[in-house]
Parts: C-alpha cells; sequence; structure tokens
C-alpha cells in the first residue's frame, strides 16, 4: 500500500519517564522508551500489566499524569487522538455492520474529502494485498474471524498511519488461524517499514512476530530485548519465569574458591565458575532450562549435578518431560529427547539431573 525505508536508525516513539495513575493505583510508572520507525515492537507481559494503557496513551486516547510522549520527534502530549498520525486496531474488529468490506475499507478515505475514484483504487489495491479483492461487496457478517480481521488491518493503514497499533489483535482467532495470521502480519510490516507497535499476553506470539520485545509487570518494564536475547539471557526471575518453561532454583552462596562460587541450591551443595560480585550468604536464583538438563550416574565431570528422586514422566512425542524431587522437596523438570542413550530412571527412583555450568543463568533480582 504504501512504503517507508525500513531499518532506518529514525526514532518514532519516545516516552520519556512516563507515568499514569488511576486515583492512587500507578498503572503505569518510570517507563522509557525509545522505539526506532520501522520496528515491530511488542508489550508483553500478564493481564493488568499496563499493555493497554501504554497502547492507549500512544494512541492518544489516555493521557500520561506525567512525563513526555515524543512522535516524530515532536511532543504530542495533550495533542487528541485524531491529530497523531498512529491508527489502532483492536481484538473486536470494529468494523461497520452496516457498510460493506469496500466502503469499511474506504471509510477514512472518504471522511478525509479523497476523490471517489481514488479511493476506488486504493481499497482495490488494499484488499489484493490481503488477498480479500473477491470480498469487496460482501458485509462483514458474511467473513470469517480471520477475513474480518485482515479487513481491519488494511483499514487502519489506508490512512498511511506512521505507526499502527494493535491491542491483542487475534486474541479471538482459534490457534490454528492465529499462527496463520502471525506470519501474515510479520509480513505485511515488514513489506511496508511502517512502524507497528503490539499488545498480546502471548509470549510465544510475541517471540514469533518481535523485533524488540519490552516485558511488562505490575506497571514496571522488566526488560527490553530481541527475542533471542529475552530467551537466552533474562535479566531477572520475572523476565526468566514469563518466556518459556524454566527451573527457578532458590540457591544461596555457600562460599568462594578462586573464580568458583559454591551454591547451596535445593537441599545441595554445587558449584560453578561465576563471575558476578556476590558475597557468601547472598541469596540468589539459578535459572536452567528444561531442555538443558540430563540424566547421568555418578560423578559427570564438569557439569552441576542434582540428585533427586523422579516423580513423573510425561511423553509428549519427540521429547519426555521428567519431574525430579530434589532434597528440600521443590522441583525441576527436565525436557529429554527420545530415542537417545541417556540411564533414564524410573519414577519412584532416584535419578541425577545434570547440565553444564553455562546452561545456569544466575540472578540476583
Ligand atoms: P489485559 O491484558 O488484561 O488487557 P493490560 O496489561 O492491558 O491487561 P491495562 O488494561 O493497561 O492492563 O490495565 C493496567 C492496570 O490499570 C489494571 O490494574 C487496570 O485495572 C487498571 N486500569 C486500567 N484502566 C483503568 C481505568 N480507566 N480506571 C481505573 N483503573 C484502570
Amino acid at each position: 500500500i504504501m512504503t517507508e525505508p525500513a531499518g532506518a536508525s529514525r526514532v518514532a516513539i519516545e516516552l520519556i519517564d512516563i507515568r499514569k495513575a488511576f486515583g492512587a493505583y500507578a498503572a503505569i510508572d518510570r517507563l522509557n522508551l525509545t522505539i526506532k520507525a520501522g520496528e515491530f515492537f511488542t508489550f508483553l507481559g500478564p493481564s493488568g500489566c499496563g499493555k493497554t494503557t501504554t497502547l492507549r496513551m500512544i494512541a492518544g486516547f489516555e493521557e500520561p499524569t506525567s512525563g513526555r510522549l515524543l512522535l516524530d520527534g515532536k511532543e504530542v502530549t495533550g495533542v487528541p487522538a485524531h491529530q497523531r498520525n498512529v491508527n489502532t486496531v483492536f481484538q473486536s474488529y470494529a468494523l461497520f455492520p452496516h457498510l460493506n468490506v469496500g466502503e469499511n475499507v474506504g471509510f477514512g478515505l472518504s471522511v478525509k474529502g479523497v476523490a471517489k475514484d481514488e479511493i476506488r483504487e486504493r481499497v482495490k489495491a488494499a484488499l489484493e494485498s490481503v488477498h480479500m479483492a473477491h470480498a469487496i461487496d460482501r458485509k462483514p457478517s458474511a467473513l470469517s474471524g480471520g477475513q474480518q480481521q485482515r479487513i481491519a488491518l488494511v483499514r487502519a493503514l489506508i490512512n498511511r498511519p506512521s505507526v499502527l497499533l494493535l491491542d491483542e489483535p487475534f486474541g479471538a482467532l482459534d490457534l490454528k488461524l492465529r499462527r496463520e495470521m502471525q506470519m501474515e502480519v510479520k509480513e505485511m510490516q515488514r513489506r511496508l517499514g511502517i512502524t507497528f507497535i503490539f499488545v498480546t499476553h502471548d509470549q510465544e506470539e510475541a517471540l514469533t512476530m518481535s523485533d524488540r520485545i519490552a516485558v511488562m509487570n505490575n506497571g514496571v518494564v522488566q526488560q527490553v530485548a530481541g527475542p533471542v536475547d529475552l530467551y537466552e539471557r533474562p535479566a531477572n526471575r520475572f523476565t526468566a519465569g514469563f518466556i518459556g518453561d524454566m527451573n527457578l532454583i532458590e540457591a544461596r552462596i555457600a562460599g568462594r574458591t578462586g573464580d568458583r562460587f559454591t551454591f547451596d541450591a535445593a537441599g545441595s551443595r554445587i558449584d560453578f565458575p561465576c563471575d558476578l560480585p556476590l558475597q557468601p550468604g547472598d541469596p540468589c536464583t539459578l535459572a536452567i532450562r528444561p531442555e538443558a538438563l540430563h540424566f547421568v550416574e555418578g560423578d559427570a565431570g564438569g557439569s552441576v549435578r542434582f540428585p533427586g528422586t523422579i516423580i513423573d514422566a510425561v511423553y509428549i512425542g519427540t521429547d519426555t518431560v521428567y519431574g525430579l524431587a530434589l532434597a528440600d522437596g521443590s522441583r525441576i523438570t527436565a525436557r529429554v529427547r527420545n530415542g537417545g542413550d541417556q540411564p533414564i530412571p524410573k519414577p519412584g527412583a532416584p535419578g541425577i539431573l545434570a547440565c553444564a555450568p553455562s546452561a545456569i543463568r544466575l540472578l540476583t533480582q
């Protein structure tokens, strides 16, 4: 429909020290973020963490209590929604039921007074870009959920906003359609080079689609990073627990020899190298992905070992997921590929899970 150079490092949106309070309750606190032009940027977090409030402030439906908001380098605090070069797609498609598809898509252009011929051309091209030209005369009610969402998308894009805001746009779709739409929208964003700001509580959706993700909890951004960094290098316990499956094992520094620390963790004493400035007695959390763990017998040289008792084994096709009760009663989970040659104990029997020291991420906050 339109083009803008993608990947340019121009800043599209700056959120500076934003706070949003409803009464005494701070829905958003200390929000500082820069979103680049052409980025696919996602706000991810559990229900109530403040994602929608953040999006509504960018759109202009909600004003920050304090702080500054810049769009394309210009302060927009106090500028009404319709004067911002921003458009929004909601989970409920909000199509006009009495207008046909072509009229829905062209609505914004006719309000602006664009000539009829130009509207017809642009609507046709927009519908062709999502393979929906055949439906131009149909009413929204005659379309599937996925088709309605495509129409809502092209309707939002036809006004050529520099930023498109999407609030859980696939929330009403079944899983298969949701996956298809994720790919389609990602591809559309790449093609158009428009800044997309996406809100979801679904971490898989966020990892699939985004260039960068802001993980939020209780109104505070926990980490901003690309999908790989977020998965492999979570900055704190919240992100580690929220992105993918993760074992979080509470530990305490017991002692130190050279660059090796000894940890008391879940009733066992383990040691591995670590370069964080920690002191004996300090609490910390060991974060380990289930797929990084495997079974060993006896002393597996160089690896970190967790002895315990197998409590369950769940076959999930390519892998089996094992639960191991550790000495203090806490549980860790290992995801092991089927058909390998690891010594796998039966449920109820003692077993030792191990991983490379490099697979452990030490978290102190
Ligand atoms: P969800 O995924 O459930 O939509 P969210 O992360 O988008 O959640 P928000 O809708 O931004 O969360 O809400 C953040 C917090 O602010 C919630 O605790 C909510 O109850 C509160 N809140 C939002 N809007 C208002 C309002 N108009 N008045 C009072 N409280 C509000």
